[in-house]
């Protein structure tokens, strides 16, 4: 974070004064805040679809008993079922804060264009959702993968490809 608040991640680019951007962003903020006094987490998010339809999403984590419940999963989701599609290309997702590293996959997974948030990481701190500890397990930085250690099984070849092998030789599949 450098003086002005801003997160200094690598891959986060520095906004500018977009009025489209700051008019959605303030519409995630206001449903973000109402959600808090709905039982939910102080995040909102918005997507808006390639032909301008807006759709949103909100933090459902404690109410619904969904861990993936998160605005901008909520947001990706709402959008693929009213549009009938798994790939938004063309898309912008707005969130209410930084996204966190399960948002940020389920946008690339979405295809989603482009992605604006208003408070970061540190802000989302602050309030006491702390999420450093993922982003350090992405980045690398936990490299034995101390609070959830993933490893690969010995299983015999065949076996441990026959999804694929399914997949592959399915004639009807949708490809993603
Ligand atoms: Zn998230």
């Amino acid at each position: 974070m450098d003086s002005t608040g801003t997160t200094t991640a690598s891959y986060v680019a520095q906004g500018g004064n977009d009025p489209a951007a700051a008019k959605h962003l303030a519409h995630a903020i206001e449903i973000a805040t109402e959600n808090v006094r709905n039982a939910g987490g102080p995040f909102g998010a918005v997507v808006v679809a390639a032909d301008g339809q807006v759709f949103e999403g909100l933090n459902r984590v404690t109410a619904d008993l969904d861990p993936s419940a998160h605005a901008e999963v909520s947001a990706i989701r709402n959008a693929c079922k009213g549009l009938g599609t798994f790939d938004l290309s063309g898309a912008v997702l707005y969130t209410s804060c930084e996204p966190c590293p399960m948002c940020l996959a389920t946008s690339l997974w979405a295809r989603i264009d482009r992605v604006y948030f208003a408070a970061n990481r540190y802000d989302a701190a602050d309030a006491g959702f702390d999420d450093a500890v993922f982003y350090r397990y992405f980045e690398g930085e936990d490299s034995d993968r101390t609070i959830m250690p993933v490893a690969q099984e010995t299983l015999p070849p065949a076996q441990r490809v026959a999804p694929f092998t399914e997949w592959t030789t399915l004639s009807t599949r949708t490809e993603y």
